[in-house]
């Protein structure tokens, strides 16, 4: 059996195991990223992702800037609105100062510059294509037995990052509990076609068949999310394509026109999960493993990639101290450093479906009062905006 001798390995390589080697990529360390799945295979993914301004300056510094304006649509305008209710708060990049409040991207494609930069600067060692077999803990670090290319390969390592998502292995292997929101709600992925242009603007409408965000696309196109109850989403993902069409005209209006066509419908089911615990002495959790969100707020990338940049630095500083590296004190200083962003955009997008799910009328009467609060307020709307571009 072949044995290989880490400073880090990254357990998955989604957008936060990905931006995570990136960032790392230049300290004077030993570093494995391995995933289940073979090299460029996440690259089909199509939904619209929102990077907000925040995320960009991050990827920027990484040198995805240009990638991501030669492949993204700046959000220049957001709108929110209910339906049957005049009230609408709108944000713009001009009042908040920023050339852009975020980037629309295809998810296949951040993933595809992402790792193309990966491979091309640095000096990392890849596992794709490979099955955990067993995790135990050894000598103040973790050795992980892997089945790669018919083989089994023993990787020790003094820290293990788990960014394996969602259904994180790490995380059940470190035996760690989550608290689970089951939203009953499912979300509809797709592109429109529009006949005409949709002028930047990103609209977020709340109608009583569910939340519908509209993300502005290249060539006539706006990224759909349309997150409804699952049973009301089942009946809807039935409909023909010319149906379909019409009732999502119906819910939303002709804010962007006339809708001429909409590509193959994918669906999520939504969920949000939070681990009880985001990490020990040598390993930690990151991203969909440690916390996944409702879409709502377009938040869950935003999040951990602000995670894994404080991360690097925490890991950086600790390089420099030149003590034992992994011990808890670094789990400790990271969990001080994002504990209260984490918590505050996890509650944000929890209280946004809370607040925008309910039919029953004096909770639509309170969403409309803080929905004109937050548009003649503007010291408010400025927080929020801040907060939603990921630079508060
Ligand atoms: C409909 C929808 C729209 C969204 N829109 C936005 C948005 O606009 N903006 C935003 O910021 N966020 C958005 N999100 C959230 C965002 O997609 C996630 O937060 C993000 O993808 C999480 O990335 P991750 O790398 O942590 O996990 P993942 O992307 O799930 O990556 C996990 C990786 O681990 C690998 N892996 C899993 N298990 C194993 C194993 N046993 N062994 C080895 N490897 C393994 C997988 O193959 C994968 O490569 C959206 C989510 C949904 C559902």
């Amino acid at each position: 059996m072949n044995n290989f001798s880490f400073d880090i390995v990254i357990v998955g390589r989604g957008f936060v195991g990905t931006a995570l080697a990136l960032l790392l990529r230049d300290l004077p360390l030993n570093i494995a990223i391995l995933d289940r799945l073979p090299e460029f295979s996440n690259t089909s993914d199509f939904r619209s992702i929102v990077l907000s301004y925040g995320s960009y300056l991050i990827l920027d510094r990484l040198g995805l800037g240009d990638f991501i304006k030669n492949h993204a649509l700046p959000i220049h305008t957001i709108q929110v609105s209910d339906a049957g209710h005049f009230g609408m708060t709108h944000v713009s990049s001009v009042e908040e100062g920023v050339p852009a409040l975020g980037y629309v991207i295809e998810g296949g494609v951040l993933q595809r510059g992402l790792e193309t930069s990966l491979k091309t600067n640095s000096s990392l060692t890849f596992f794709y294509d490979s099955q955990i077999v067993s995790l135990i803990e050894s000598e103040g670090g973790h050795q992980i037995t892997i089945e790669h290319q018919g083989e089994y390969k023993i990787l020790k390592t003094d820290l293990l990052v788990g960014a394996d998502g969602t259904h994180s292995i790490i995380r059940k292997l470190k035996k760690v509990k989550t608290k689970e929101f089951d939203y009953e709600q499912t979300a509809i992925v797709s592109k429109i076609d529009l006949n005409r242009a949709h002028d930047f603007i990103s609209y977020e409408r709340f109608t009583s068949e569910g939340s519908i965000a509209f993300l502005p696309l290249s060539g006539l196109q706006s990224g759909l999310v349309w997150s409804a109850p699952s049973v009301l989403a089942a009946e809807i993902l039935s409909l023909s394509d010319e149906l379909f069409l019409q009732r999502l005209q119906k819910q939303f209006g002709y804010r962007l026109g006339k809708f001429r066509g909409v590509t193959q419908r994918i669906t999520y089911p939504l969920k949000s999960s939070s681990a009880c615990l985001q990490g020990g002495k040598a390993w930690i959790l990151v991203g969909n493993a440690a916390h996944t969100l409702h879409p709502i707020a377009a938040q869950g990338f935003n999040l951990g990639l602000r995670d894994v940049t404080f991360l690097s630095e925490v890991i950086s500083d600790s390089l420099g101290l030149n003590k034992k590296r992994y011990e808890n004190d670094l789990i400790a200083r990271y969990s001080a450093g994002r504990e209260a962003n984490q918590e505050k955009t996890q509650r944000f997008t929890h209280c946004l479906v809370s607040l925008f799910s309910q039919t029953y009328w004096p909770m639509k009467l309170a969403r409309n009062g803080v929905s004109a609060l937050i548009e003649y307020f503007p010291p408010l709307k400025h927080r929020i905006a801040k907060h939603g571009m990921g630079i508060s």
